[in-house]
């Protein structure tokens, strides 16, 4: 469902992603942790067309979604801009400030996307939009506005928002780091039950105990490159590396 192959990016001299390349298969959920500034955000990023990248290919669903912006050559041109707006709604992209807008209520907020770029007519949006409120837990609160929400309420809201778009995967950039403790819970709550729908993930989290047990695979980045990849399960039994042992021991 994602393929990345090679991908390499810097911003100016500094070499953010090195060579990266692994696989997600159709329903499978990978989760990505590593210190800060490894370049986890700048990954999904470009695998949502975020960024350019230097070398390497992306493709979500068989299309190449990432462009390379330092090459020639027909499978590297540059998208059009109604290619990438085709091309992102492939992948919905939850991020740590949920971003809402203030003046829309929970509803008008879902529905927005999928009646200005996907041209659906606003009774079959809102159906569909009070579905997914209710999936993510907030059926009844459709008509209140971000401000009458606690922040776990908004970032739901937001994963509701990006599943209106009917996405084929969901990117996930540290959505509970800004959310109180308590808030935590009921946000991870929502990506299990996407789990068990099926739904192609790749989390970026630092909550290690959410990775054990969600995650099909488990990819530590370190300066820009996975140095363990493999079922969460062996990789906490065997890390391979002293780095993967030092970072989990914080959250320990
Ligand atoms: P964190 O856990 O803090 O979110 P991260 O793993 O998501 O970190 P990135 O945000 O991907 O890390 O950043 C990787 C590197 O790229 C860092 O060195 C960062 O300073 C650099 N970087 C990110 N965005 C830009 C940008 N727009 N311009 C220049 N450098 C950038
Ligand atoms: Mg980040």
């Amino acid at each position: 469902m994602i393929e990345v192959k090679g991908v390499s990016k810097s911003f100016g001299s500094n070499e953010v992603l090195k060579d990266i390349s692994f696989d997600v298969k159709e329903g499978e959920v990978v989760v990505l942790v590593g210190p800060s500034g490894s370049g986890k955000s700048t990954l999904l990023r470009c695998i949502n067309f975020l960024e350019e990248f230097q070398a390497g290919e992306i493709l979500v669903d068989g299309d190449a979604v990432g462009y390379n912006g330092g090459a020639s050559g027909p499978s590297r041109r540059r998208q059009s801009e109604a290619d990438i707006a085709d091309l992102r709604t492939k992948a919905g992209m939850v991020f740590q400030n949920y971003n809402l807008f203030p003046h829309k209520t929970a509803i008008e907020n879902v529905m927005m996307g999928p009646m200005l770029v996907n041209k659906e007519s606003k009774a079959d949006a809102r159906a569909h939009g009070l579905e997914l409120l209710a999936k993510v837990g907030l059926k009844d609160r459709a008509d209140h506005f971000p401000s009458q929400l606690s922040g776990g309420q908004q970032q739901r809201v937001a994963i509701a928002r990006a599943l209106a778009m009917r996405p084929k995967v969901m990117l996930f950039d540290e959505v509970t780091s800004a959310l109180d403790p308590e808030l935590v819970d009921e946000v991870l709550k929502t990506l299990r039950d996407l789990s068990n729908e099926g739904m192609t993930m790749i989390i970026v989290t630092h909550e290690m105990q959410f990775a054990r047990d969600v995650a099909d695979r488990l990819l530590f980045f370190y300066q820009g490159a996975i140095i363990e990849d493999g079922p969460p399960a062996e990789v906490f039994a065997n890390p391979k590396t002293e780095r993967f042992q030092t970072f989990v021991k914080r959250f320990q």
